[in-house]
């Protein structure tokens, strides 16, 4: 694809033909989440509100992998990374995330693997689990353990490396697993009802993963439409006019607004290995708490890969950092700007919480695009 293909996704006069034709539509207050991270960055980045009209609101949602793995995880992080011998290999939003601040641990213990890796510890940071299977390879003496954050768009890569070590007979590669699954997550927010909404923008990558199929127990359960997108301001604006056009109509129903990357069945290849590998299981989320059937967990045939069974560590952990509001963002309850922290205490040079450190954290997103009386 060249790159007049994507530009024409930014092209002017169909930005402003389908903005007018929600203006248009747009005959009640519409309530909107965009779930992905990556959507938040995009819809700030291109000024997609200003081309909206003020009775539609959206709100990010818990999008964010590196956001949503909880404080205990990353203890446990950086608890194997100062395992000895021990390589730790992760994306590298995670070497900034906060663990726990508090749960009887000594000042000088550290709260991030950045800090970890400052006091010794071996932490490498890679741009696939790939890299740490190479990196495994190369230092056969030594356990290598990959980090695993991410939804089902970054599990199918872990499930191919694992499948990998296992094909090559690799006995020093480990992955410390904290994978998630997207629709329970959703499904948990509609279920508190902490915040109202009357329609969905359906995360593109993970879609193109699991399939807009996968999100039909929106409509059919709840009344709730989705419209999956991509990620120029076409794909995003064009998603919104399908949500306008559902809700307005009274007719919920799964729109794919990104057809050129999602399918409704999905990418099966992707699937395959996910479920060779893994197995669903609760998983703890920041600012959900424990979400039943929302993780995923390698199989007993891989145990012997699972870098939690073969390193069993007691980690104490406790709680969030003080004062930041991270869960509330990523259930939609409030706006980063609502956070009394948002830009003053927490920025992205000196992040509180993991929202305000990721690239697809709602609070860094406002932080860098919002306008500065928002801020305030
Ligand atoms: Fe947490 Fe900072 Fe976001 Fe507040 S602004 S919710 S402290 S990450």
């Amino acid at each position: 694809m060249t790159t007049d293909f994507y530009t024409s996704f930014r092209e002017p006069a169909a930005v402003r033909a389908v903005a007018e034709a929600i203006q248009a539509r747009a005959t009640r207050p519409v309530r909107l989440m965009e779930f992905c991270g990556g959507h938040t960055h995009a819809i700030l980045r291109f000024g997609i509100p200003d081309l909206l009209p003020a009775n539609i609101v959206l709100r990010s949602g818990p999008g964010c992998p590196v956001c949503v793995t909880s404080a205990a995880d990353l203890d446990r992080a950086i608890a194997l990374a100062r395992v000895p011998d021990v390589i730790l290999t992760t994306f590298g939003d995670m070497m900034r995330v906060a663990g726990s601040h508090a749960g009887g641990k000594s000042r000088r213990d550290p709260v991030t693997l950045a800090q970890a890796k400052a006091g010794g510890a071996d932490v490498r940071v890679v741009y696939s689990p790939l890299d740490a299977l190479q990196i495994a390879r190369e230092n056969p003496t030594r356990p290598v353990i990959f980090l695993g954050v991410g939804f089902e768009t970054t599990a199918p890569m872990v499930a191919s490396a694992v499948l990998a070590a296992e094909a090559e007979g690799l006995t020093n590669f480990y992955v410390f697993g904290t994978h998630k699954l997207t629709p329970p997550a959703t499904r948990a927010i509609l279920n508190a009802g902490e915040v109202a909404l009357d329609g969905i923008i359906g995360p593109g990558h993970v879609t193109t993963v699991i399939g807009s199929d996968a999100w039909r127990f929106l409509p059919e359960a709840y009344g709730v439409p989705v419209a999956i997108a991509g990620f120029e301001p076409l794909d995003i604006l064009r998603a919104v006019l399908a949500l306008v056009e559902m809700v307005v109509d009274g007719r919920p129903a799964v729109v794919n607004a990104y057809a050129r990357s999602v399918r409704p069945t999905g990418n099966e290849a992707a699937l395959r290995a996910m479920e060779r590998v893994f197995e669903v299981a609760d998983a703890e989320w920041r600012g959900f708490g424990t979400l039943p059937a929302s993780g995923l967990h390698l199989r007993p045939a891989y145990a012997r890969f699972d870098a939690a069974q073969v390193f069993p560590l007691e980690v104490v952990s406790a709680g969030e950092p003080p004062g930041c509001r991270c869960g509330d963002v990523l259930r939609g309850v409030i706006r980063p700007t609502e956070c009394p922290l948002f830009g003053r205490a927490c920025t992205p040079r000196l992040p509180v919480g993991p929202c305000m450190v990721s690239a697809e954290g709602a609070c860094a997103a406002y932080y860098r695009y919002a306008p500065v009386e928002s801020r305030s």
